[in-house]
């Protein structure tokens, strides 16, 4: 399995898990005893980082599927303890998840940037789509401005070009 500091040392991951757990949550990373479980309290005095850092933390990460928790009941109180273990090995296919789904979203915006035609009110700076502006009589409902023909294709040109480097980057071109 890939140690925490290797996955660290890459400096994409680095800049993704700094962007979802800020600096605390990387030290408590680097400080989780590997492949072991343990209490959110034994990690913030095993960490010395603040109990509700490390809880927000080990949370985050948990709604990534990064962290998981084991629920031990003592038997003679009746209190619930939360044993946590990271499960690290499972950022590659989470942060591949993530590009499919951002690249879906800039797919479908390319799509609706190539089927649409578009009307902008200078003035306003506002774009409509044909079908809008129509319903206007290409005057601005705004300021009632004549709207003029919008030129996207910088924009769709933009857009094709991150799909197509964000294709190239997960191999499915
Ligand atoms: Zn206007």
């Amino acid at each position: 399995m890939v140690s925490i500091t290797e996955l660290l040392a890459d400096q994409a991951i680095n800049a993704y898990l700094f962007r979802m757990v800020g600096d605390e949550g990387i030290e408590l990373l680097k400080r989780f005893p590997e492949g072991e479980e343990r209490s959110d309290e034994e990690l913030a005095e095993l960490t010395e980082i603040n109990l509700n850092t490390v809880r927000h933390t080990l949370y985050t990460l948990y709604e990534k599927r990064l962290a998981e928790y084991r629920r031990l009941k003592n038997s003679e109180t009746g209190w619930l303890t939360y044993l946590w273990h990271l499960r690290m090995d499972r950022l590659h296919s989470v942060i591949e998840e993530e590009i499919r789904d951002a690249l879906e979203h800039l797919d479908a915006r390319l799509a609706y940037e190539e089927k649409n035609d578009f009307y902008i009110c200078k003035d306003c700076g506002i774009i409509y789509t044909f079908a809008d502006a129509a319903e206007w009589n290409f005057e601005c409902p705004n300021c009632e401005e004549m709207l003029e023909h919008f030129d996207n294709e910088l924009i769709a040109t933009a857009l094709r070009k991150r799909v197509d480097q964000i294709k190239e980057s997960i191999g499915s071109a």
